[in-house]
C-alpha cells in the first residue's frame, strides 16, 4: 500500500489524468471552446457532513460526497463508495469517467459518484445502516429516478441500495420508487445478471479484441489480476468459452499454471481458505510478476495506478482488457503505446456494469423484469455495438483505444448539449 501511495503522489491524480484525457480529446475533436468549459467541470458538487450514533452510544462525525457531471443526456448515473480514503477530487475524477462510459455505451444517462469517508471493515451492520440511511437522507434533494440514480461501488452492495431506496421512498410519502437506485436485491426490483455483469461485459469485449487480433478464443491466454466480482466472472467466461486462464491474483498473492487454471475450483478454494493462494496443481507467483507474464490478454481486475512507468516496459502480454477503473497510468499508457500493446480502456471494458444498472432502471420504470437470456442478449448487444464504435473512431481517426473511446463519448455528450444550447 504504501507504494501505491508513493506512485499517487509522484505520477498524476486521477482527477488530473481524467482532464488530460478529455482535454486532448476536445481538442481532437475540435470542441468549441463553450462546450469545453461546460463539460470540463461537474454541474454539482454536494458535502455532507452528519452524525452517526456509534454502538457504543457515541456520537461521531462522517464526511460524505455526491458529485454529478451534467444531465445533458439523462439523469445522472454513478455508484457509492465507503473507503477511509475517499476525497471529493477521487470522487470527482469518477463522476467524470462515469459521464464518458454511460455516453460511450449508449445510455440516457449523465455521470455521478458518491461516497463517504469511513472504514466499513471496523463498522457493525447497525453502525453502517445508520450511516447509510443518513447519508441517503443527506443527499436525498439531488437523487431520484429522473434526477441522479446511485448504484454500489467499492464496499457498498446490494445491502446498502435496499437501505437508500427504503430511506429515500419513506421521505416521499412511502412510495416506494424502486429506480432510484441500481444494484437492488431483486425481490426490490434488482435486475438478473447485475452481479456478474461487469466480468460478462469484459468478456465480450475481450472475444470482439482477439476477433482484431486474429486468434480464436480456443488459442488464447489470459491472466487476471484480482479475483473478485469483476476478475473472477471474466476468468470463468473466459474459461468456459476454451480459452486458458494462465494466472490469477488476489491481495495475498497469485497462482500460475501454464496449462490453464480451473476458475471454478479456483473459487471453490478462495471460498474454503480466504484466497487463491496455495491452490493445488499450480506455482505460486506474485502481482507484479502476474503483470508481467507473457499471454495474449492481461486482465487488471483489482486495483488503480498497477501499470505504471517501472513496470509498462516489461508488460508482455498482446493487449490489455482493463476490467479495473483506471489501472494505467498516464505514463505507462504512453509506453504501452509506443510498444504496440494494444489497451481496451476501462469506460469500454467495465461498462458492463452500469449498462445492465440501465436495464434495471429500465424494468423498475416499467415494473416488468426480464429473464436472464434476455438481459444477457441485450449486454452483449450493447457490448459489440461500443467496441465497434470505439474501433472504428480508433481506426478512421488514427488514434489509440482510449483516445478513440473518449472521443465517441465526448462527441455524443457535445452533440447533446450544442442541440440543447447554453442556457447562459
Ligand atoms: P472486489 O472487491 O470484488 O474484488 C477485488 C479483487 O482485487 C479481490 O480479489 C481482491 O483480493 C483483489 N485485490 C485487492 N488488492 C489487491 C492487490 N494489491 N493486488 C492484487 N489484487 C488485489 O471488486 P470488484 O467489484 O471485482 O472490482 C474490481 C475493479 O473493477 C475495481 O477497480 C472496480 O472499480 C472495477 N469495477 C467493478 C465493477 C463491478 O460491477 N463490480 C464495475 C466497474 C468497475
Amino acid at each position: 500500500m504504501a507504494e501505491l501511495e508513493l506512485r499517487r503522489r509522484t505520477e498524476i491524480s486521477m482527477l488530473d489524468t481524467a482532464r488530460h484525457f478529455f482535454d486532448r480529446a476536445a481538442e481532437k475533436l475540435q470542441l468549441e471552446e463553450a462546450i469545453v468549459e461546460l463539460l470540463r467541470y461537474p454541474k454539482r458538487k454536494l458535502i455532507v457532513t452528519f452524525p452517526v450514533r456509534m454502538d457504543d452510544g457515541r456520537v461521531r462525525h462522517f464526511e460524505g460526497y455526491r458529485v454529478q457531471h451534467h444531465p445533458v443526456l439523462g439523469p445522472t448515473k454513478g455508484g457509492i463508495r465507503y473507503h477511509p480514503e475517499v476525497t471529493l477530487d477521487e470522487v470527482e475524477a469518477l463522476a467524470v469517467l462515469m459521464a464518458w462510459k454511460c455516453s460511450l455505451m449508449g445510455l440516457p444517462f449523465g455521470g455521478a459518484k458518491g461516497g463517504v469517508r469511513c472504514n466499513p471493515k471496523e463498522m457493525s451492520e447497525g453502525e453502517l445502516e445508520r450511516l447509510t440511511r443518513r447519508y441517503a437522507a443527506e443527499i436525498a434533494p439531488l437523487i431520484g429516478q429522473d434526477i441522479d440514480i446511485p448504484a454500489p461501488d467499492v464496499y457498498t452492495g446490494e445491502r446498502e441500495m435496499a437501505w437508500i431506496v427504503d430511506t429515500i421512498s419513506m421521505h416521499n410519502h412511502a412510495q416506494f420508487m424502486p429506480g432510484l437506485v441500481t444494484g437492488k436485491p431483486k425481490v426490490l426490483g434488482g435486475s438478473e445478471g447485475r452481479d456478474t455483469a461487469t466480468g460478462r461485459g469484459g468478456f465480450f469485449v475481450a472475444l470482439q479484441m482477439l476477433d482484431r487480433m486474429n486468434l480464436r478464443v480456443e488459442e488464447a491466454t489470459a491472466a487476471v489480476q484480482g479475483f473478485g466480482n469483476a476478475g473472477s466472472v471474466f476468468a470463468q467466461n473466459f474459461h468456459e468459452a476454451g480459452g486458458q486462464v494462465i494466472a490469477v491474483s488476489d491481495s495475498k498473492g497469485g497462482i500460475y499454471n501454464a496449462q490453464g487454471l480451473d476458475p471454478q475450483a479456483v473459487l471453490q478454494h478462495k471460498r474454503e481458505t480466504g484466497s487463491v493462494v496455495d491452490f493445488p496443481g499450480a506455482d505460486s507467483l506474485s502481482n507484479e510478476e502476474l503483470l508481467e507474464l507473457e499471454c495474449d490478454l492481461l486482465v487488471p481486475a483489482a486495483l488503480e495506478n498497477v501499470l505504471h512507468r517501472e513496470n509498462a516496459p516489461k508488460v508482455k502480454a498482446k493487449a490489455i482488457i482493463e476490467l479495473a477503473n483506471g489501472p494505467t497510468t498516464m505514463r505507462a499508457d504512453e509506453i504501452l503505446h509506443e510498444r504496440g500493446i494494444a489497451v481496451v480502456p476501462d469506460i469500454l471494458a467495465n461498462a458492463g456494469g452500469v449498462t445492465v444498472s440501465y436495464f434495471e432502471w429500465v424494468q423498475d420504470r416499467a415494473f416488468y423484469f426480464w429473464s436472464a437470456e434476455e438481459v444477457d442478449r441485450k449486454l452483449k448487444q450493447f457490448m459489440d455495438r461500443a467496441f465497434q464504435r470505439v474501433w472504428q473512431r480508433h481506426e478512421e481517426a488514427g488514434v489509440d483505444l482510449r483516445m478513440a473511446a473518449y472521443m465517441v463519448a465526448i462527441d455524443r455528450v457535445a452533440q447533446a448539449a450544442r442541440a440543447r444550447g447554453l442556457y447562459a
